[in-house]
């Protein structure tokens, strides 16, 4: 059993104080997450490398192929811890915001960078997701002095968001890299960066990565004007996309994010790279038991879109039901996915100019083959794991099988709409791989009697080509 639940859009679920049990993570893992989204913004490096030591234990456990991604903070600038509970502020009112060490208070708020640096009198300043908005009204060396435009109630440590500033820190700061030695120490399946802003961010953390010798894939966060810019260069280097619509939200026009949303799918879809949509998916459930209308409309939405998977932060890592929501969620993907023909069988064309021009119409060809005939499976040998990305992207009604024997693809594919993995030691004849992969299916019980299936894999076995076969198999 690959795993309990079987949805082809993926669930990402950030871990935190609700969910960062050993049972807690495999009552998720049942419920139907496919990925554990570890949030460096917060918690300790114990802290991480032990959920990452539960979740291989319990994939070992019970095979599951629950893939870990290690989200980056980037340079997200915050308040620090005030002296106080919270403080209110009002409109009109003077805040003075100094990058200094120590407690804010009400006369001196203190922050994480110096926003001195790159704020000009009149820019705007968000703070707590927009929910107040400052005006700055006086720049000196490392402090500014701002107007409030919309008050409310300030609690420590929340997000500062400059929606018309170029923050000067780079992308990838000195925390993410430290963090990034100790995700690849652990060898985490994604790394995300958050607050990328050109393509060139993405390269200095592949890098790092090559470097390291780990086969680390990457996430793109989108949530900045500056990557909307650089859409297509920022899709064409990363491995895949996160569309990080907390941030965004405030960092451009609110009212643009769900057409970006849009955009950023339908991209990343014809790029063959796998696309997160992800923040406040479904928010109430950090309080209540079920979501509203709005919310379990959202999932759908995004499922309709296209998107590869779904991502819940607060709601599994610090809300009242983790595991009802996720529940939720899989019955909103699944609702979908039985009632809405429309989300299969895109074909999209493939370049005749690409290096891998051949092996990619096989398979694009392959998932209209599989339409034709009726094809129940498409089952699938993979190295790279290049033939699994293209055989998604088509998005093919049959169920997508990879077969590998590089065990790092097993938990990274996890976040692939519709593909699920086997670890597959390669026969050395071309016979012996339909036999034993089509037996591997039936026992698992995914193909029974009757049943007809495609299976793609490269010959000669020895050569390490890319697919350069398909074959039309029955169950008999
Ligand atoms: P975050 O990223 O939760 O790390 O901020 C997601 C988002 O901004 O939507
Ligand atoms: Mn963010």
């Amino acid at each position: 059993m690959v795993n309990a639940v079987f949805n082809k859009t993926k669930i990402v679920a950030t871990i935190g104080p609700a969910s960062n049990t050993k049972e807690k993570i495999l009552e998720l893992m049942i419920a139907g997450v496919d990925i554990f989204r570890l949030n460096f913004s917060h918690g300790t490096y114990e802290d991480h490398g032990q959920v990452v030591k539960f979740i291989r234990e319990l994939n070992a456990k019970f095979q599951f192929n629950v893939g870990i991604l290690q989200d980056l903070q980037g340079p997200k600038i915050r308040l620090r811890a005030l002296e106080a509970e919270f403080y209110e502020v009002s409109t009109g009112e003077t805040m003075v915001l100094a990058y200094e060490e120590g407690k804010g208070t009400r006369e001196r708020f203190t922050t994480t960078y110096n926003l001195a640096q790159d704020l000009k009198v009149g820019d705007p300043i968000l703070i707590d997701d927009g929910n107040i908005e400052l005006r700055c009204t006086e720049v000196i060396r490392n402090e500014v002095h701002a107007e409030v435009i919309y008050g409310g109630k300030i609690k420590p440590k929340k997000g500062i968001n400059l929606p018309n500033t170029y923050v000067s820190e780079p992308s990838l700061t000195k925390k993410d890299k430290e963090d990034l030695v100790f995700g690849l120490d652990n060898d985490v399946d994604w790394v995300a960066l958050s607050f990328v802003r050109a393509a060139s961010d993405i390269m200095e953390l592949k890098n790092i990565i090559k470097d390291s010798g780990r086969a680390t894939r990457i996430v793109a966060k989108i949530e900045t004007p500056y990557a909307l810019k650089n859409i297509d260069d920022i899709i064409d280097i990363s491995d895949a996309l996160m569309v990080a619509r907390g941030d965004l939200a405030v960092e451009v026009p609110m009212e643009t994010v769900p057409v970006w949303q849009k955009n950023m799918i339908r991209k990343c879809n014809a790029a063959a790279k796998p696309v997160i949509v992800a923040t406040q998916m479904m928010e109430s459930m950090v309080t209540n038991s079920r979501p509203t209308r709005a919310e379990a409309s959202d999932v759908a939405n995004a499922v309709v879109d296209g998107a590869d998977a779904v991502m819940l932060s607060a709601e599994s890592a610090s809300g009242k039901y983790p595991v009802e929501t996720v529940q939720a969620m899989v019955k909103i993907i699944s609702a979908i996915e039985r009632e809405v023909p429309e989300i299969y069988q895109k074909f999209y064309e493939e370049s005749r100019f690409a290096v891998d021009f051949y092996s990619s119409h096989l398979i694009s060809n392959s998932c209209k083959l599989a339409k034709e005939i009726g094809a129940k499976a498409i089952l699938s040998l993979t190295k790279s794991g290049y033939t699994a990305f293209r055989f998604s992207s088509h998005r093919p009604e049959a169920n997508i099988f990879i077969f590998t024997k590089n065990r790092k693809l097993l938990t990274q594919l996890n976040l692939v709409w519709g593909v699920r993995c086997y670890y597959y030691e390669s026969n050395d004849s071309a016979d012996g791989i339909f036999e034993d992969t089509e037996k591997i299916l039936v026992n698992a019980g995914f193909l029974s009697k009757g049943d007809m299936y495609l299976t793609t894999a490269s010959m000669p076995v020895i050569e390490n080509k890319h697919t350069n076969l398909v074959k039309v198999g029955v169950v008999d």
